[in-house]
């Protein structure tokens, strides 16, 4: 396929090559397409309750698998190995989630206003959907999609990040060997700026039913535009400036783990990372100073070993970008504060690379205080090792700078007061919230999605997924 290739390689070490991958053609789109139009008459007239059941087998075979595909995982995605563990267990619990929903895809019967009706109604599968995503959760985020898209009867056709090809094989290639038909389920490579946008395009022709995106609002934006204007209703799901509020009675201990992981895990590069720590003023010089000597005490490194916190940015392109963040958000008030070979640095010049810088794209975990609401790095996303601080002086102050950035996707709260606890649930404006735990995080059977910048409103896993991948349909009967 295709007439160009692409390497993918192992952010953690350039010279580890995962494999070669065709870019697809705009034709190459389109054939996937009407591939999957045509093995959607079959695959929708087969009874729901045996495509859970093929997807359970996809759920054992990954299981069987965990630990060889959550190797590759780290090799390519760069994540350390007990996050990769995770990443892959996602899927496992989504499949076995929501095999039970092939068996309670229910329709309605309705009492009608007149005599000798039925009235019924029923879930139809949507028809081909097509899907691009983002490549930090390789094996979590697709399952989201697929195995709902799929237990409902739509065929799909993936386009994944350009970061993490060979684990979007695997993970085609265990659906094959679970039993979903070929033509049910295809996947084309390439980047997103051609391949991407010429498998969106294909919406325009009518070969697609629906389109699910995950990554970043900018493009976002420009396929909730194409969608729109042929009248459907996309998933998007988007990025996030995530706030984590700490009260002066929180329990700091508590609150700083909370912290390191929330700013620091997958180095950053989570949709639901921390973008501003929001500390209560008088907790936060020795709220720095704590969180800073935990930053001294993790590992960074090869993400392969089994202590490591946190591994290399994704790719290059990342790296970059964080790089750039660094260069062009960090204003002259603002104070740096920024950890190397757990030596505590207080500056305003941004540091450029930690670890082996030769071979892998890591950055240094990096803290700007002082940041205040009119401050660009206050309502961007990073996407990087890095968190924004700023001081309030009342909960109504915390709960308006938390829902100040047009984002809206999770939100955390420290605290030992029920009080402050209930009033930030009620008055945060974020699809999650956690209370005295960190901002990242997911569960197979919670929904998962934002709001505003964030998303479309849409949401992932749990029971209420199925109305992303079905129709309803009412039947009227005169009897
Ligand atoms: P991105 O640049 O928007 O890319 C996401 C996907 O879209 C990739 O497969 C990319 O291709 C493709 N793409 C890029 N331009 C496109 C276009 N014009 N038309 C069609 N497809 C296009 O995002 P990213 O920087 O890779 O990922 C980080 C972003 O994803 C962050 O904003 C993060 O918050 C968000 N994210 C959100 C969630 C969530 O559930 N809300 C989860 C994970 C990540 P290539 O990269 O392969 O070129």
């Amino acid at each position: 396929m295709g007439s160009s290739h692409f390497n993918s390689t192992n952010p953690a070490n350039r010279e580890d090559i995962l494999g070669t991958f065709a870019n697809a053609t705009l034709d190459e789109c389109r054939e996937a397409c009407l591939a999957a139009r045509k093995g959607f008459e079959q695959w929708k007239k087969t009874p729901a309750p045996i495509r859970a059941g093929i997807i359970a087998n996809f759920g054992k075979l990954i299981e069987k698998n965990k630990e060889a595909i959550s190797q590759v995982l780290t090799r390519e995605m760069g994540k350390p190995i007990k996050e990769a563990r995770g990443d892959v267990q996602e899927a496992i619990d989504t499949c076995y989630f929501f095999i039970s929903e092939g068996r309670r895809l229910y329709g309605q019967t309705v009492p009608s206003e007149m005599e000798n009706k039925e009235l019924y109604t029923y879930r139809r599968p949507i028809g081909v959907f097509a899907c691009i995503t983002a490549g930090n959760f390789p094996f979590a985020v697709p399952s989201w999609y697929f195995i709902p898209a799929l237990v409902c009867g739509n065929t799909c056709v993936w386009k994944p990040s350009e970061d993490t090809p060979r684990l979007s094989l695997i993970f085609a290639e265990l659906l094959y060997a679970a039993g979903v038909p070929k033509d049910v389920f295809h996947v084309v490579f390439g980047s997103g700026s051609e391949t991407g946008a010429n498998l969106v395009s294909l919406v325009n022709e009518g070969l697609i039913d629906k389109v699910g995106f995950t990554g970043s609002t900018e493009v976002g934006r420009k396929i909730g535009e194409i969608c729109g204007r042929n009248l459907q209703t996309p998933c998007l799901e988007l990025g996030g400036k995530n706030p984590l509020v700490v009260m002066p009675d929180a329990n700091l201990d508590l609150a700083v783990n909370g912290i390191i992981w929330s700013g620091f895990g997958t180095a950053g590069q989570r949709c639901t990372s921390l973008g501003n720590l929001i500390v209560h003023k008088s907790i936060k010089e020795p709220l720095i100073k704590k969180i800073m000597d935990k930053v001294a005490s993790i590992h960074i490194g090869n993400p392969s070993e089994e202590n490591i916190f946190c591994g290399p940015m994704m790719s290059e392109r990342f790296l970059k970008k964080h790089l750039e963040n660094l260069d062009s958000l960090i204003k002259p008030h603002h104070r740096l504060i920024t950890s190397k070979n757990g030596q505590i640095t207080d500056q305003n010049k941004p540091e450029r690379f930690s670890g082996n810088a030769q071979l892998g794209f890591y950055a240094h975990p990096s803290i700007v205080d002082n940041v205040n609401e009119n401050d660009a790095i206050y309502s961007t996303e990073t996407f990087g090792p890095l968190f924004n601080i700023l001081s309030f002086s009342d909960l109504d102050e915390a709960i308006y700078l938390s829902n100040k950035t047009g984002y809206g996707l999770s939100s955390a709260i420290y605290t030992e007061n029920i009080e402050s606890s209930y009033k930030f649930r009620s008055e945060i404006s974020a699809g999650m919230t956690s209370i005295n735990n960190s901002t990242t995080g997911a569960e197979a059977h919670l929904p998962f999605g934002g709001n505003g910048k964030s998303g479309n409103g849409s949401r992932q896993s749990g029971i209420w997924v199925v109305d992303q991948f079905t129709k309803w349909q009412a039947v009227n009967w005169d009897v």
